[in-house]
C-alpha cells in the first residue's frame, strides 16, 4: 500500500487561502456524510474542500502532490460502486460547487458546462430549445455531468443514442500536478489528436479533475409512444426484448423490472392499474407518423412470447409516470430492507435469457434468511443490474453479500462473455474482477495510472489503474 501523507492544520490553512475558509469544512457531521455513497461502503476524508474554478483546483493539486496527500473528486455521491469514497482519507474535492450551464450553442449543437451541473438541469434548460443531451442514467434528477463523464454513464437511452463517452467532445482537465490541460477539439469531428478525451471519460477521477465540458447536444425526437407489457417469468421478458432488439427496430428506452422490483417501483410511484409481474417498458421516439405503426408492430412481437398483460399510450403524463417508475427501482427496493447493493453487469444479447435465470437463483442457492434480489436495467442493452436486498448489520448476510457478487461476476457474467460493469465503473465494488476480465492489459492500465498520477494521490486504492481486493477495502 503506498505510503500517504496526513492533511496538518498547515494544509488546511493553505487550502482555506486558495478557497476562502467557508468552502473547506472539517466538521465531523460533513465529512461523516461525505464518507457514503450509494453503497454500504464507508471512508471518511479527512478535509472537504469545495473548489469554484480550475484555477483553485490547480492550486489544490500542486499542494496534494507535494505531500502526496489523497484527492477524491466527487460529484453528487450517487455512485453505486464505491467510486467517489476516499479509502485513503485526504482531501474530498467535492465540485458541485462549480455547476455553470456557460453556453448553449444550438445552431453548432454545443453545450459547454462546468462538472457540477445535474444532469436533468441541464436537459431541462435545453428543452427550450428542443435539444437535450441524451444520456438518461435513472439518476439524473440528481447525478452531475462530471460524475457522468468519469464514469461514461448510461441509462434509459442508451440503447439508441449511446453513452455519454458519445457527447463528449473536450474537456478541461487539471491533471495531479496542477496542469491545466485541454483534450479534444471545439468541432463536432476532429482526429487531429490520440483520443485523450475519450481516455479520461469512464476514468473515476483517477487520471485528473474535469472542470470544463464541452458537450454535443441533439434535437429532441418529434414525438413519443410508449407500450408495457407484464410477464409471468423473467425468461419470457427477456426473449420478447431480444426478438424487439433484433427486429431493427431501435426504441429510445428498452427497460424491464422483475415481479418483486415492479410491485415495490409501482407502490412508490402510486402506479395502481398495472397488474403484478415482470415489467417490459418500451419507449419510441420517431416522426409523428411513425410511431402508432411502430408501436403496433413491437406489440406484435412481443405478443409472440405471451405477455399478460399489453397496453400502449401516446399520453405523455401516464409516460413519466411509468419511466418515474423504472427510475425509482433502487429506492423503492432499499425500502424493503435496511441495506440494498445495485450491481451492474452486461452480457451478450444472446446470453440474457441464460444469465437472467442464473442471476434470479442466487438468493435461493445461498439459502441466507432475509438476503433477497430485485433485478432491473436496460435490458435493451444486455444490463442488469441485479439488486441484493439484506441487512447489512446482520454478519451473515453481510457475507452473503460478497459471495453473491462473486457468483454473479466470476460464475455467471465473465463465463458468459460479459462484462463486470456496463456503467457503473469498478470502484471498489468490482476491483478484484479487472484482471480477470483484462488480463493482458491490466498492467497497461496501472502504467497509465502511474504516468499520469506519479504519486497515486488521485482516486486511489481502487479502479481501473489501481485496484486492491474488496476484501482488503471493506476489513
Ligand atoms: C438510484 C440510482 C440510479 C442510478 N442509475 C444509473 C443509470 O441508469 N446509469 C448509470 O450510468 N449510473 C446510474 N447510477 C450510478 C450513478 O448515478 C452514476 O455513476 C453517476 O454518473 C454518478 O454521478 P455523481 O455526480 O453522483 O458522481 P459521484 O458518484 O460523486 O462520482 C462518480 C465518479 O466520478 C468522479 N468524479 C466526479 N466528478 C468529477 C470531476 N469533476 N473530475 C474528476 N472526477 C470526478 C468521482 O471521483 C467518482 O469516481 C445510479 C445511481 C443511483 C443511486
Amino acid at each position: 500500500m503506498p505510503k500517504y501523507g496526513r492533511v496538518k492544520d498547515s494544509h488546511i490553512k493553505v487550502l482555506e487561502d486558495i478557497v476562502g475558509s467557508e468552502k473547506v469544512s472539517t466538521r465531523p457531521e460533513e465529512l461523516y456524510c461525505y464518507s457514503r455513497d450509494s453503497t454500504i461502503f464507508k471512508y471518511r476524508p479527512d478535509v472537504v474542500v469545495r473548489p469554484e474554478n480550475a484555477a483553485q483546483v490547480s492550486e489544490i493539486l500542486k499542494v496534494a502532490n507535494e505531500d502526496r496527500i489523497p484527492v477524491t473528486p466527487r460529484g453528487s455521491g450517487t455512485s453505486a460502486a464505491g467510486l467517489p469514497l476516499p479509502v485513503y482519507g485526504g482531501i474530498l474535492l467535492d465540485m458541485s460547487s462549480m455547476n455553470k450551464i456557460e453556453l448553449i450553442d444550438v445552431e453548432n449543437q454545443i453545450a459547454i458546462v462546468q462538472p457540477g451541473v445535474v444532469c436533468d438541469v441541464l436537459n431541462e434548460r435545453l428543452r427550450e430549445y428542443g435539444f437535450f443531451f441524451p444520456p438518461d442514467p435513472a439518476s439524473s434528477p440528481i447525478c452531475t455531468i462530471g460524475g457522468m463523464v468519469n464514469t461514461n454513464a448510461s441509462g434509459n437511452r442508451t440503447m439508441k443514442y449511446g453513452p455519454t463517452r458519445n457527447y463528449v467532445l473536450w474537456l478541461e482537465v487539471v491533471l495531479a500536478n496542477g496542469k491545466i490541460i485541454h483534450t479534444g477539439s471545439k468541432t463536432l469531428k476532429s482526429v487531429s489528436d490520440y483520443d485523450l478525451t475519450r481516455l479520461f471519460v469512464g476514468s473515476e477521477g483517477s487520471l485528473g479533475v474535469v472542470t470544463k465540458v464541452g458537450l454535443k447536444v441533439v434535437p429532441l425526437p418529434e414525438s413519443v409512444g410508449t407500450a408495457i407489457f407484464i410477464f409471468d417469468s423473467v425468461d419470457k421478458l427477456v426473449r420478447a426484448a431480444t426478438k424487439v432488439r433484433l427486429s431493427g427496430i431501435v426504441p429510445e428506452m428498452l427497460e424491464f423490472m422483475d415481479r418483486r422490483t415492479t410491485s415495490a417501483s409501482f407502490d412508490y410511484a402510486g402506479i395502481k392499474d398495472v397488474p403484478e409481474g415482470n415489467f417490459l417498458l418500451l419507449d419510441l421516439g420517431e416522426r409523428r407518423e411513425a410511431v402508432e405503426p411502430l408501436l403496433e408492430k413491437v406489440v406484435s412481437i412481443c405478443n409472440s412470447e405471451n405477455p399478460e398483460f399489453v397496453d400502449k399510450t401516446l399520453d405523455l403524463e401516464y409516460r413519466e409516470n411509468l419511466i418515474k417508475a423504472r427510475k425509482a427501482a433502487l429506492p423503492a427496493l432499499s425500502r424493503l430492507r435496511p441495506s440494498t447493493a445495485m450491481e451492474d453487469c452486461t452480457v451478450p444479447l444472446t446470453k440474457l435469457p441464460e444469465a437472467a435465470v442464473k442471476v434470479e437463483k442466487i438468493p435461493e442457492d445461498l439459502g441466507v434468511e432475509g438476503f433477497g434480489l430485485g433485478n432491473f436495467g436496460h435490458i435493451g442493452d444486455g444490463n442488469m443490474h441485479p439488486t441484493f436486498v439484506f441487512d447489512e448489520r446482520e454478519e451473515e448476510q453481510r457475507k452473503a453479500l460478497f459471495k453473491a457478487i462473486d457468483i454473479l461476476y466470476q460464475d455467471i457474467v465473465l463465463p458468459l462473455g460479459g462484462s463486470v460493469t456496463a456503467e457503473h465503473g469498478i470502484g471498489l465494488t468490482r476491483a478484484k474482477y479487472v484482471a480477470l476480465e483484462h488480463p493482458s492489459t491490466v498492467g497497461l492500465m496501472r502504467s497509465l495510472k502511474r504516468f499520469f498520477d506519479p504519486n497515486l494521490i488521485l482516486n486511489p486504492g481502487k479502479g481501473k489503474g489501481g485496484p486492491l481486493s474488496i476484501e482488503e477495502v471493506s476489513s
